[in-house]
């Protein structure tokens, strides 16, 4: 039709071309930006990276464009530049994943193509790869229900928050009363906040774990009250997964809801040695599943699953604009009521892809990588003494560790060392990593470097430096040499032969 549009939109027959050529603008400047920045996320700090990235970019809005290449090319140097990169093995602080090329591919096209997932005129084939998508993942989490189900969300937070609002209507008049583990995600709180419940009753935990018999004192004296208990498969902090099959052996005699928060251990599930893992899970009502993080999926892939299809329906949605009775009825899927949003992103694509490029087996063997990884990174501390890992197993992915110089300087001054080692790294653009507080030996909360091992290719040998990294700047930082507080850099001392800081002063 109209000669212009392939200058400037993605679809159609004539957008492939035009996108061909931009892309090559991105993927170029991605390759040099990447060997620029030299290391896991940019040098210098937040000043810096601020300076250099708004140098690139300002003004984000000038009166005339300067074309998309030429915006291309500034925009992609300054966010990959100053990238903290997951791909690259020293990039360990959170559960943020490095995305898998296919899932980032499909996006390209989810992207292109634009499907907006709140009604079939909108979504007609995407809509269907969703329903499929769904429909494996109930299965995967609930195998033996009879009608199981699943919705798509932006993440672990959506989920717990659309789990919740699921257990407060199901109890209504109610007032539903949660409760959860010390260990629980701050997201359970915001949740139960935002939806009008009552502060959730906080049960505490031995090991980074519910106890049980705290919580069934906890449900006892709930006296009947309707309540959804959250238990988490897969920890932020640890990794720990809540003993499922005592806790839902608790909620069955109390009458209680259960919801387990599997974000992060959920694709356990993927292969038959882990599985085992998360024996109880299928025996929830609701479970929340991300694949933005053991999923390698490029942020979001979120996953609600329910047992059963029924507990969906406080969801369902009539307005005329996009499922009228009559359009629902000639047979015009509904699918306003799988989300709490309206406009929303063909998540499901991606997701999608990836399980067809690498099946089953190939997502088990990317966790299994990932679990076998942090068992010998966690082995590796242990042999190292300068360094201790937090007493018991390894969560999941999770290695939570100090160096030994800490433990000599009493409880606060321990502490303030670990945070600066992760400071110092961070600012020196050499490592990413985590902190958590956590219980030690002795029962005492401290403060841990933490490890999430989420690269799915990278050999523990990739891993190691990080430990020479942790290790040498413990004992600058004992010293009072570190800079991590926000101070100068001495840069004087000179005492090893680590390589020269390239730390740019504000
Ligand atoms: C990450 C995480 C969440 C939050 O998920 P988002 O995808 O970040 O919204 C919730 N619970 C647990 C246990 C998590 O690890």
């Amino acid at each position: 039709m109209s000669s212009g549009t392939g200058d400037l939109l993605a679809g159609g027959a004539d957008g492939p071309g035009r996108l061909r050529a931009l892309t090559s603008v991105v993927l170029d400047t991605l390759e040099t930006a990447a060997r620029a920045r030299g290391g896991p996320l940019p040098a210098g700090g937040p000043d810096a990276v601020a300076r250099r990235t708004a140098a690139l970019c300002d003004p984000v809005l000038p009166e005339e464009g300067v074309g998309a290449e030429a915006a291309l090319a500034d925009l992609v140097r300054a966010v990959a530049e100053g990238a903290a990169d997951p791909a690259d093995p020293a990039c360990v602080a959170h559960l943020h994943c490095p995305p898998l090329a296919v899932a980032v591919a499909a996006e390209v096209a989810g992207a292109a193509l634009n499907p907006s997932m709140d009604s079939w005129d909108q979504a007609p084939a995407a809509g269907v790869i969703e329903e499929l998508t769904t429909a494996a993942l109930a299965r995967l989490v609930h195998p033996d229900a009879p009608a199981p189900d699943a919705l798509i969300t932006s993440g672990g937070t959506e989920s717990n928050l659309v789990a919740l609002l699921l257990a407060r209507e199901r109890a209504a008049p109610g007032p539903l009363r949660v409760v959860t583990g010390a260990n629980a995600h701050h997201s359970v709180h915001r949740a139960a906040w935002m939806l009008g419940l009552p502060a959730p009753v906080v049960v505490p935990c031995t090991d980074g774990r519910i106890d049980p018999a705290a919580l069934d004192r906890t449900l006892a004296a709930l006296d009947c009250a309707p309540a959804l208990v959250v238990a988490t498969a897969g920890t932020t902090d640890e990794g720990r997964i809540d003993p499922l099959p005592e806790i839902a052996d608790i909620t069955d005699r109390y009458g209680a809801g259960l919801h387990v928060d599997a974000a992060y251990g959920g694709p356990l599930l993927f292969s038959e040695r882990l599985a085992p893992l998360l024996k109880g899970l299928d025996r929830a009502v609701s479970v929340t599943f991300d694949l933005h993080k053991l999923g390698w999926q490029p942020v979001a892939a979120g996953v609600l699953a329910v047992a059963d299809t029924a507990l969906l329906a406080p969801l369902s949605l009539r307005t005329d604009y996009l499922n009228a009775d009559d359009d629902t009825e000639a047979g015009l899927p509904d699918l306003l009521g799988r989300s709490i949003r309206t406009t929303r992103r063909p998540d499901a694509l991606k997701i999608a892809a990836t399980f067809r490029a690498l099946g089953r087996r190939g997502l088990s063997e990317l966790v299994e990588h990932c679990v076998r990884t942090a068992e010998e990174f966690g082995r590796a501390v242990d042999a190292r003494p300068a360094l201790r890992r937090r007493p018991g197993p390894v969560g999941i992915s999770t290695v939570l560790f100090r160096p030994v110089v800490a433990d000599a300087l009493g409880p606060e001054a321990g502490d303030a060392v670990v945070a600066e080692v992760r400071r110092t790294l961070l600012l020196d653009g050499r490592a990413v990593l985590g902190r958590a507080v956590a219980e030690d030996g002795d029962g005492h909360h401290r403060l841990w470097l933490k490890a999430t091992l989420l690269h799915p290719v990278a050999a523990t040998a990739d891993l190691l430096p990080l430990l020479d990294l942790v290790a040498e700047a413990a004992e600058r930082a004992a010293r009072g040499e570190g800079d991590g507080g926000g101070g100068d850099s001495e840069g004087g001392g000179g005492d090893t032969a680590a390589p020269a800081e390239e730390r740019l002063s504000p």
